[in-house]
């Protein structure tokens, strides 16, 4: 089968890789409908991360289940089905209490790497949920949306405490960014400030529901939040990019008792101990549970209630991924779909 395997820091290349077998008998193989390339593929891309020697690529990942190993029980062949980026047994104590992105069980995805024809997803009863039936067409995007961009921003969103009567700012315009500004509507936020500076990003933050757009950053960026809020700050900020300067805004940009879900995978931030004593708000964030939203976020997307798949701004075959990669790298893109 054809998969992505990254060589070096901005050497990408689709080729033939082993097609994976069941393992365990709680694995799942599935056929690959549509996988992506994800912001946190661009930080080994840009030599951030290391790693030694070839790594396969792809943690996000919808398709078809072909084959399942013999103590699955509720996953079966034929099924469409929806995962997360971290596998998930979904029973244990951690799990049950929402926290699957942390299972005590849990296996990296990205190890395994779905931007391929074929996967194999471990502990496939805890990890997958199937849509109802086959999806239409034009709904597979969201739905792989939902696999780690729209999850991560609803958990963002969720980790902010976002309601009704309450202002939301979203620090970040990539796809997570935007989803949380999605998630924020749908969650019933009165006021949504996105932070950005990218118009076509600005104009997808406003169709996804965003009242209030911010170009400012630093310290600029947080007075217009302020401005925004009666000088108080926002409710709830949501942090989507993961470095030093947007969590400081985050931080900034909350007011006394508000709460802040940090989303963004965090790259050589350090928060002074003042700047967490003083300002009086919550921090709840890290690697998203999808898992937990998975059924819900599958259900208003089958019955169209939001439409995340906007986020994906360019289609390219599997075979492509290295100009998605780039496309990404140069912010020509905001997320990139590949098609196996
Ligand atoms: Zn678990």
């Amino acid at each position: 089968m054809r998969g992505a395997v990254m060589h070096a820091p901005g050497d990408v290349r689709v080729q033939d890789r082993e097609a994976p077998a069941i393992v365990d008998p709680t694995d799942a193989i599935i056929r690959v409908s549509a996988t992506c390339v994800c912001g946190s593929d661009l930080w080994p891309y840009w030599g951030v991360d290391r790693f030694d020697g070839p790594m396969p690529m792809g943690h996000e990942y919808v398709g078809v289940v072909e084959e399942v190993g013999s103590e699955v029980r509720l996953i079966e062949p034929g099924q469409f089905v929806v995962g997360s980026f971290f596998a998930s047994d979904n029973t244990c104590e951690i799990c049950r209490a929402g926290y699957q992105s942390s299972c005590v069980n849990r296996v990296a995805m990205g190890a395994l790497g779905t931007q391929a024809q074929v996967a194999r997803i471990p502990l496939a009863d805890g990890t997958l949920v199937a849509t109802p039936e086959q999806p239409p067409e034009d709904l597979i995007p969201s739905l792989l949306a939902a696999s780690d961009v729209l999850g991560t921003g609803w958990f963002g969103a969720v980790a902010a405490e976002v309601g009704p009567g309450k202002t939301v700012a979203i620090v970040g315009d990539g796809a997570v960014g935007l989803c949380a500004v999605l998630s924020a509507r749908q969650l019933g936020a009165e006021r949504i400030i996105a932070m950005s500076r990218h118009e076509p990003r600005q104009q997808l933050a406003r169709e996804f529901g965003a009242t209030d757009v911010i170009e400012q950053r630093g310290d600029e960026g947080v007075a217009r939040v302020k401005e925004l809020t009666d000088g108080l700050g926002a409710h709830g900020v949501v942090e989507a990019v993961g470095t030093q300067e947007s969590m400081m805004q985050a931080i900034r940009s909350t007011r006394p008792g508000g709460h802040i879900g940090y989303v963004g995978v965090a790259h050589g931030v350090e928060v002074p101990g003042e700047e967490l004593f003083w300002p009086q708000v919550h921090l709840h964030g890290g690697p998203a549970p999808v898992r937990q939203f998975l059924p819900e976020l599958i259900d208003l997307i089958w019955t169209r209630q939001i439409d995340a798949g906007k986020v994906f701004d360019l289609v390219l075959p599997l075979d492509e991924a290295a100009e998605g990669y780039k496309a990404m790298d140069e912010r020509r893109a905001i997320k990139v779909l590949l098609t196996p």
